[in-house]
Parts: structure tokens; sequence; C-alpha cells
């Protein structure tokens, strides 16, 4: 047993058409894919760290035959697969009851049939939760919920990930107003009271321990089209900042860590796209090596069993304010 502190990882296996999708690109629907380019350049990269992060499927892709070899070759690398929805759709805490259950049915059903286990964990995409969401988690037997990213930049977040796209300009006051509100959100593990049951589990994506703001992934690369140094500088005083206050820090990866415009086609708006290949998957290696220096690196189902049940409960009902 290592007596570092424990951390833990994840992947959101966000595919091709998604971005194109909320970009507004109606080629979409054909439904383009980079998961045979991504999936395997990502497992060698954990390989060389011997990390296993957990990585959250969408169902649409699971369902697929490249999606669906991916979701076994990531269960013979030995990582946890869990739930990132069916159809990626970002306002997914706008669902009814009935239609969370299909979303979150149908991935379930595809992931198992691909050869995971019945999936325990659940991300929203574009960090979308809803009191209604949580309660169809706790009915359906999952033991966490990882869909909150508390930051200040929330509207800026969802910016980020909608953008180029004329969805800014619909957004609704609530969800504005939800975004600034997780400011107030805890940035280490907590429990939703869901009507009289506490056993769900909350994992939030760390972010930047008291300034709040997103350490991970587009952001990290942002910085390093600026300057290599201030993106490794910044990615170091986060972690400093963790280790000083106690955060155990579970930071989110995505496909595009490790790909480059080539690969990605029709993603040239999205940020940290014009960095190349072997510069993005050497940043990743830094940053995989970083992590695994302070701390023991597991997924996040591992990191939220490491961590015991967390004392502090949440009601689910402030879940679409997020705090
Ligand atoms: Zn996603």
């Amino acid at each position: 047993m290592s007596d570092r502190p424990v951390a833990s990882l994840s992947l959101d296996l966000d595919n091709l058409w998604a971005y194109r999708r909320t970009h507004g690109d109606p080629d979409w629907a054909r439904m383009p894919s980079f998961l045979p380019t991504a999936v395997p350049r990502l497992l060698e990269v954990f390989g060389e760290h011997r990390v296993r992060p957990t990585v959250f499927v969408v169902g649409a892709d699971a369902e697929r035959e490249d999606g669906a070899k991916a979701v076994a070759a990531i269960t013979a690398a030995g990582c946890e697969v869990a739930n990132h929805s069916h159809g990626h759709e970002p306002r997914l805490h706008r669902y009814s009851r009935a239609r969370l259950d299909e979303e979150l049915g149908r991935t379930e059903e595809a992931i198992v049939a691909a050869g995971a286990p019945r999936p325990l964990g659940f991300r929203g995409p574009g960090y979308s939760v809803s009191s209604a969401l949580l309660a169809a988690l706790v009915d359906r037997g999952y033991t966490y919920d990882a869909s909150t990213l508390p930051t200040w930049i929330g509207p800026l977040a969802r910016r980020h990930h909608n953008r180029g796209t004329r969805a800014g300009a619909s957004e609704s006051r609530d969800e504005l107003f939800g975004g600034v509100g997780r400011v107030w959100a805890p940035n280490t593990a907590y429990r939703w009271r869901v009507g009289s049951h506490t056993g769900l589990a909350e994992l939030p994506v760390t972010t930047m321990p008291l300034a709040r703001v997103p350490v991970h992934g587009a952001y990290l690369l942002h910085l390093h089209q600026a300057s290599p140094r201030l993106a490794r500088a910044y990615f170091a005083s986060a972690l400093r900042l963790c280790r000083a206050l106690g955060v155990a820090p579970s930071l989110l990866l995505h496909p595009t860590d490790v790909l480059g415009g080539a690969d990605a086609p029709g993603m040239e708006f999205f940020p940290g796209m014009a960095v190349p290949t072997g510069e993005k998957v050497a940043l990743l290696g830094w940053v995989l090596a970083e992590l695994g220096r302070h701390f023991e690196v597991v997924g996040t189902g591992e990191h939220l069993r490491r961590g015991g049940v967390p004392r502090r409960v949440r009601d689910a009902r402030l879940a679409e304010r997020g705090w």
C-alpha cells in the first residue's frame, strides 16, 4: 500500500459527432467518430504511466461497432467504464424522468453488451445535473455522480463547451445563475440527499482550490498555446494547493487531449486543436507524471471507495444551483 494521498482521473469519451453537433454542423448526423484513433493512443499513454482512469462512455457510441470495440479495449486495460448519457445532450437537466431513464438504461445496456460491468457512476454532458437525474441514479443503483464542476466561470465554461454555437444567446437565466452559484459548491466529495436516501456520492471535477478555475484539458492547452512553461506552472500550483489544503484532486481528460487538428476534421474552432499531437501527448504525459509523483492515482469509483463515506450531505433539490 502506498502512503501517498489518493487522486483520481477520469476521461469523458466525447466523440467528434458530439462536438460537431454542439458547433451547429449539420454533418454531425453522419456520426463521425475519432474513437479508433483516440482510444488506442490514450490507452498507450495510460499504460506508460500505469494509470487506470474511469472512462465515461456515451451510449450512442457504445451501441456502434467502433464504440463497442473501445469499451472492450478500455475494460481489458483495467479501467472502470461509467455512463456519460446516451445522446450527449448538454440540456439533460431539462429532461423528464422518463427520458432520463431511457438515456441511462440504453447506455447501461450498450456498455454491458460491449463487455463491461454495469456502470455505477454517471457524469452528465456539459456538467448537467438535476434533482430528477439524481433520483433516477439512486433508483437505478448507481453509487456516484461526477457531474459538477465547482467554478464561478460556469457560464463561461458552458460557452467554451458550446463554442461557436449561438446557444449562448438563448441561455436561460436559471442556468446562468446556476453556473455562478456553483462557486459555492464543494470541491471535494459529498453525498446527495434524495428523499430519505443519502447513499449517492458526488465527486466534483476538481478546480483550482480557492481560485475555483478549471485546471484540466482544454484550459491547460489554452495556456500551453500561450506559453508551455505557464501551463506547467499553473498545473503545478494547482497540485500544490490541493496538497496544502488536503483536497484529493479528481481530474478530467478528453480525447482532444491527444488529438491534433488532422485527427479531428471540422473541429478547428475548438481551443487547443492547433497544438500538434506530439506536444499534446508530451503535456499529458507530464501531467500524469506530476500527479503520480504526489498522489496515488486511481479511477473515480475507486477514489470514493478509498475516501470512505463523505460526511457532508447536500439536498438534491439544490442540484440545479450546484450548492
Ligand atoms: Zn462529454
